[in-house]
């Protein structure tokens, strides 16, 4: 914090404070809905080039790409934010701002992580800051629900950077307090069930799809899962039939589960495949002889490892000093996020508030108030620098 090109830079935040929360008003405004986000990587794109980002592209994935280069290629540390939102596509993504609050969908989550990694750039570039290592700056894709961390793994598996990077950071949602060392893992399923179908007064004894959903969601509600470690599980959308007097031909369903242990993860994802087995032999077990039985389809359709970097390696002891450099009570946390997978691969990562406050995220009424939000960037500044050099 001493050095002057660095004091310099941590001064650029404030400085900038007004201009920054410009830039993620035009961000936000941009529609990114999951498999929809390639406008926003288009603009991303222009302002890495802009800021003299080398190696600049939008990779096969859909993931924006920028190279601020050290001295050398390594240590290599991916600093990221996840360009997509949980909205669908006509949503309206117009910034609205009343007083100190920007009130738009994605605003916070995760408009001040990618509006982090411009003003990150910016310091780094205006203050002229020697490193050593170099900085990989990504927008991701598919952060959120169905995109299953697919932007992060095409990175960290597929892409041209999958094996040259030596730690990750990303910027997810406002705060300052929070480290996300540990990942947070989870399960997603749909289910599908499938009869014959028919008149629901003719053909009543037929097995009903919806019927056998119905049995298997109340097993599955009555699993009675732990509080330590926390286990949860979320039946989330339904839907199947036509109409009130047919028996459906089909009903489907998706499940999220989540436990905070693997084993515990483990544990209620066998209870969950027994539950829906059960409960369509038990729909089946009423028919009528010689009726056709119905069928069940359990695809996994997200996984996100559990896992963590210890709290005692370098990346998240430097996550630490610098939040309590700031005068802030550092405090570490588990949730699910991008540093999954680089966890997964024992990649060091960590997840990171970027500063600010906000409230109603994954909802339409979402904001994000900016005040304080150099002490986020700058905590941010101190871990990069930290570990590239
Ligand atoms: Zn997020």
């Amino acid at each position: 914090m001493s050095t002057p090109h660095v004091a310099q830079a941590l001064r650029f935040f404030e400085i900038n404070a007004d201009a920054i929360t410009e830039e993620q008003i035009r961000i936000c405004s941009i529609p990114a809905s999951p498999f929809g986000e390639a406008e926003r990587a288009e603009y991303l794109s222009r302002k890495f080039s802009g800021l003299g980002l080398t190696e600049v592209e939008i990779d096969e994935e859909g993931n924006c790409l920028g190279l601020l280069r050290g001295s050398s290629q390594s240590p290599l540390m991916v600093v990221s934010a996840h360009m997509d939102t949980v909205f669908p596509k006509d949503t309206n993504f117009e910034v609205v701002r009343r007083e100190n609050k920007l009130f738009a969908p994605g605003i916070a989550d995760d408009g001040c992580g990618l509006v982090a990694l411009l003003a990150l750039a910016q310091a780094i570039q205006a203050e002229r800051i020697p490193m050593d290592g170099s900085i990989l700056f990504a927008g991701t894709v598919g952060e959120e629900g169905e995109g299953n961390l697919r932007g992060v793994r095409h990175l960290f598996t597929k892409g041209r950077w999958a094996k040259h990077v030596d730690a990750f950071l990303s910027f997810d949602g406002p705060g300052l307090d929070r480290i996300t060392n540990r990942a947070l893992g989870s399960r997603r399923y749909r289910v599908e069930v499938t009869g014959p179908g028919g008149h629901s007064w003719g053909d009543f004894g037929l097995p009903n799809p919806v019927h056998a959903l119905g049995r298997a969601i109340s097993r599955l509600a009555a699993y009675p899962a732990p509080k330590e470690p926390r286990t949860t599980f979320n039946v989330g959308r339904v839907e199947g039939g036509r109409s009130v007097n047919a028996i459906p031909s089909e009903a489907a369903m998706e499940v999220d589960l989540r436990s905070a242990a693997e084993m515990e993860l483990q544990r209620l994802d066998a209870f969950f495949r027994r539950a829906m087995r059960d409960a369509v032999d038990e729909e089946n077990a009423k028919r009528r002889a010689g009726d056709p039985l119905l069928k069940l389809k359990v695809d996994l359709i997200g996984e996100r490892p559990t896992g963590e970097t210890p709290a005692d390696s370098p990346l998240v002891e430097l996550a630490i000093e610098a939040t309590k450099l700031l005068g802030v009570q550092p405090r570490l946390d588990q949730a699910s996020t991008d540093s999954n997978l680089p966890i997964s691969l024992g990649i060091p990562a960590i997840t990171l508030g970027a500063g600010g406050t906000s409230g109603s995220s994954h909802s339409l009424d979402e904001w994000y108030d900016p005040r304080g939000r150099d002490l986020g960037l700058k905590r941010g500044l101190l871990v990069i620098l930290g570990l590239v050099g």
